[in-house]
C-alpha cells in the first residue's frame, strides 16, 4: 500500500503529548518500528499501554550531553521527526534570558543535537532517510508577544533548508511542516488570542492534529521522494496573505 513505512525505524521527539503522540501512533500504524522520546514518564507509560510494541525513551532535550548519549544508543534510524517544542507568550521587551534559553534549547538546539547523531548514522549506513522538523506558520510572520517562539521557528525553517542542502547528496531528505494553531496541551485556553488568525483563514478553521500528522507521514514516505528543503504550511490557506 502506498505511504506504508514497513521495515523502517523511526524516532519521534516530544511524543508524549499532542501532535507528537499522534505522529508516533500513526507511524506505528504505517508499519514502522517507533522510538518515542519525551520527558514525562506517565505520558510514555500510557503511550506504551496504547501501542505495546513502541520503544519509549525518557530524555530531557534541554540536557545536550544526555540527549546525545541516549539517542546514540538506539542505532540506525530511517525516519526522524523533530517535533518537541515549547512556547511562551511574552512581550519582546520583557522576555527574560531564562525563557529565551529554554525555547532555543528545545526548539532549535535539540534539533541540531538529535539530527546530528541520526544523520551521521544515516550517512554511514548509506541508505538515505527522511527528516521532518515541526515548525509553525509563525516562523514567517510577526505576532504580538511571540518574538521568542517565532524566532525559534524561523531558525527551524532555515536549518531545514541548510540540512537539505548538506544531506541531500546522501539521499537524506529534510523538510518542515508548518501548522497553524492546533488545540493541544501547549495551546489550550489560548484560542481567544488567535481569533484574528481564524478570520484570515480561507478555510475558516484551525488545524486538527490529524491534518498535521497527514502532512508529516507524506513527507516521511516515498510518496514525497523528490521533495526536500520544503516548508509545508498546514494552515487552510492563511499563508497566502
Ligand atoms: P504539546 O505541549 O502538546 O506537546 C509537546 C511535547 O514535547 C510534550 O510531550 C512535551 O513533553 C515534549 N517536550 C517539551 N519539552 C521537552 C524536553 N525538554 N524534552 C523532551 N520532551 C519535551 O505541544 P504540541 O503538540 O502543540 O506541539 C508540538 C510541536 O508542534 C511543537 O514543536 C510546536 O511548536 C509545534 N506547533 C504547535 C502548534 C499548536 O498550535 N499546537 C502550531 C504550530 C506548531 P512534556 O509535556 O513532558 O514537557
Amino acid at each position: 500500500m502506498e505511504g506504508r513505512l514497513d521495515g523502517k525505524r523511526a524516532l519521534v521527539t516530544g511524543a508524549g503529548k499532542g501532535i507528537g503522540r499522534e505522529i508516533a501512533k500513526r507511524i506505528a500504524e504505517c508499519g514502522a518500528e517507533i522510538f518515542a522520546l519525551s520527558r514525562t514518564q506517565e505520558d510514555l507509560d500510557s503511550l506504551k499501554a496504547e501501542v505495546p510494541n513502541i520503544n519509549i525513551m525518557n530524555v530531557d532535550l534541554q540536557d545536550w550531553d544526555k540527549t546525545r548519549e541516549e539517542v546514540s544508543k538506539i542505532g540506525h534510524i530511517d525516519l526522524l521527526v523533530n517535533n518537541a517544542g515549547v512556547g511562551c507568550r511574552l512581550p519582546f521587551i520583557d522576555t527574560p534570558k531564562e525563557e529565551i534559553d529554554r525555547l532555543y534549547d528545545v526548539n532549535v538546539k535539540a534539533v541540531f543535537n538529535v539530527s546530528q547523531v541520526i544523520a551521521k548514522r544515516m550517512i554511514e549506513k548509506g541508505e538515505g532517510g527522511s527528516i521532518v522538523n515541526i515548525s509553525s506558520i509563525w516562523s514567517r510572520t510577526a505576532h504580538p508577544d511571540a518574538s521568542a517562539y517565532s524566532s525559534t521557528k524561523g531558525a527551524v525553517d532555515n536549518m531545514t533548508r541548510c540540512m537539505a542542502l548538506e544531506l541531500g547528496p546522501h539521499n537524506i531528505r529534510v523538510n518542515s511542516v508548518n501548522p497553524t494553531f492546533v488545540i493541544t496541551n501547549m495551546t489550550k485556553g489560548q484560542e481567544h488570542t488567535v481569533t484574528s488568525l481564524l478570520e484570515r483563514t480561507p478555510m475558516g478553521r484551525f488545524a486538527e492534529t490529524k491534518d498535521v500528522v497527514n502532512a508529516v507521514v507524506f513527507l516521511l514516505s516515498d510518496q514525497s521522494c523528490m521533495i526536500s528543503g520544503e516548508s509545508l504550511r498546514v494552515d487552510g490557506g492563511l499563508g497566502v496573505y
